[in-house]
């Protein structure tokens, strides 16, 4: 029945109409990359359905034919998730995007994969409610990418990374058949809990096509504290001092001078930002602005000792919202800098200092810089290494050595190579430094059982013998 790959371009447009297949080079281009690094790997085809069952008749067709599928959401992701890097079809969710129900008795919204996240939190606001995960990508990415890179941020730090909000999904196999996985309950545990194995599988096991989340009531007051830092290491350690004293923020993330030099070349920095060594940021949540300036007090007058200066206490959502997109730019601005490859190491908070110790021993034994900020609540550091004006050669052979000397450095302190952005492409050499051979073999065999033709975003978080080069 099906002769060419024309063929069955023909078949799929039958399945999600004309609009819903694209193939034309500057469009294959565009879905060829995410967010990591410069890679690019050319697709044969986009396909875009707009419902589960177009989802599910799209998998059963590539299945049949062999045609490797790539799922993609917003194509935000930093570890080349979504990279087609054997070719076939990118599957974008992007026209799944209905909020299906909101559900304030049983506070959960159900919703499709494809809905932007900050879309989905602007809209939940709207009604006192509150689904916390926030990536700093969050005007960009999308829940079903979310889902798939267990994706956290800076309010993870109270609230927990994706995981903790789900409670059903539907997802799709490879052969195509759909599963509903649990739903409004708030506990279930008949069989196997497939919802969790299915979050942070990076597209490799079943495409998600809607979720079911929990909920929280809004905090009415929110308030954002800047604490200053004479070094990065300084800053680290005072941390470990915030929680250990009862304080509980809801996001606690970390800046070096570099990073908020490189944000100060895309928007001005507000005053008093832009000499800094080392800036924690914190978010506290809670019922009035009152108590939330009295718990700041208490955080500044408990690291007093360790502060290079006085903090900045913001209680306008403007003022708030300024210093925030210090944070949510950081990665862009970075990328501005040089080409660049980033780290995503995370270690138990009280390992912080230790690990921006190790990092900059790594890439300066290497000579080569490294920009440093994070999720500091979560000891979670994103490492970021420069090529600056460094030859290819030399570029490629210093920063492999100096990854490798600081995943080793993480793994001792007993930290992991991924906090959030997974393993994808670009993190498949070092999962065996972390993971057994047991533990692998048990992995590749759970995804032989839900894509036993191995369609489903063929090439990603194990090393196989022989990769296909980009494109
Ligand atoms: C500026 C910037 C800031 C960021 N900040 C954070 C942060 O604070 N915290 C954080 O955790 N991450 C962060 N990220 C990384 C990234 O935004 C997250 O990993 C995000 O969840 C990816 O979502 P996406 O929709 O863009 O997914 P994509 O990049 O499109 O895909 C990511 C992976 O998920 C798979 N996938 C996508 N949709 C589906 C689906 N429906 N079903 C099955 N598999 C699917 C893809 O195959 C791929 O493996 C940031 C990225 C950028 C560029």
């Amino acid at each position: 029945m099906f002769g060419s790959p024309q063929d069955l371009l023909l078949t799929l447009r039958q399945v999600v109409g004309d609009d819903g297949v694209k193939s034309d080079i500057d469009v294959l281009r565009r879905y060829g990359r995410d967010e990591t690094e410069d890679l690019c790997f050319l697709p044969d085809a986009v396909v875009r359905p707009r419902s589960t069952g177009d989802v599910a008749k799209v998998l059963e067709l590539a299945s049949r034919h062999r045609v490797p599928v790539t799922p993609r959401g917003g194509g935000t992701g930093l570890s080349g998730g979504a990279l087609p890097v054997h070719g076939g079809w990118i599957l974008s969710l992007e026209r799944l995007d209905r909020i299906r129900r909101v559900d304030d008795r049983n506070l959960l919204v159900e919703v499709e994969a494809g809905v932007v996240t900050g879309t989905l939190q602007r809209h939940l606001e709207e009604q006192k409610l509150f689904y916390p995960p926030d990536p700093a990508s969050h005007e960009r990415c999308m829940i079903g990418g979310n889902i798939a890179e267990d994706s956290a941020g800076p309010r993870s730090c109270k609230y927990g990374s994706t995981r903790r909000w789900v409670l059903g999904l539907e997802a799709v196999l490879a052969d195509g058949r759909i599963l509903r996985i649990g739903g409004d309950n708030r506990k279930d545990v008949a069989g196997y809990d497939l919802a969790q194995l299915l979050i942070g599988s990076e597209g490799s096991l079943a495409v998600v096509t809607a979720a079911t989340l929990r909920l929280v009531p809004l905090p009415p007051a929110r308030l954002t504290l800047a604490l200053p830092f004479a070094d990065l290491e300084a800053a680290a350690s005072s941390v470990t001092e915030i929680f250990r004293r009862g304080h509980n923020p809801a996001a606690c993330e970390i800046l070096e001078r570099r990073a908020l030099e490189a944000v100060g070349t895309i928007e001005p920095l507000p005053r008093g930002l832009d000499a800094l060594e080392a800036l924690l940021l914190l978010e506290l949540d809670g019922r009035d602005a009152e108590s939330l300036i009295d718990d700041a007090r208490r955080i500044a007058d408990d690291l007093a000792g360790d502060m290079a200066g006085e903090p900045i206490v913001a209680i306008d959502a403007s003022d708030q919202r300024r210093l925030w997109r210090i944070r949510d730019r950081v990665g862009e601005a970075v990328k501005g800098l040089s080409a660049y490859k980033e780290a995503d190491t995370v270690v138990p908070r009280s390992a912080l200092a230790e690990l921006v110790h190790a990092a900059r021993r790594a890439a300066s034994e290497q000579g080569l810089e490294a920009v440093c900020y994070g999720h500091a609540g979560d000891g979670n550091l994103h490492v970021n290494l420069l090529k600056g004006s460094l030859s290819e050669e030399a570029w490629t052979r210093r920063r492999d050595a100096a990854e490798s000397q600081l995943f080793a450095a993480v793994i001792a302190l007993g930290g992991s190579i991924s906090g959030e952005h997974g393993i994808g492409w670009t993190q498949r050499r070092f999962l065996p430094l972390l993971r057994s051979d047991a533990l692998i073999d048990v992995m590749r065999r759970l995804k032989e059982a839900f894509d036993p033709v191995g369609i489903l975003n063929p090439g990603k978080i194990f090393i196989e013998p022989n990769p296909r080069r980009p494109r």
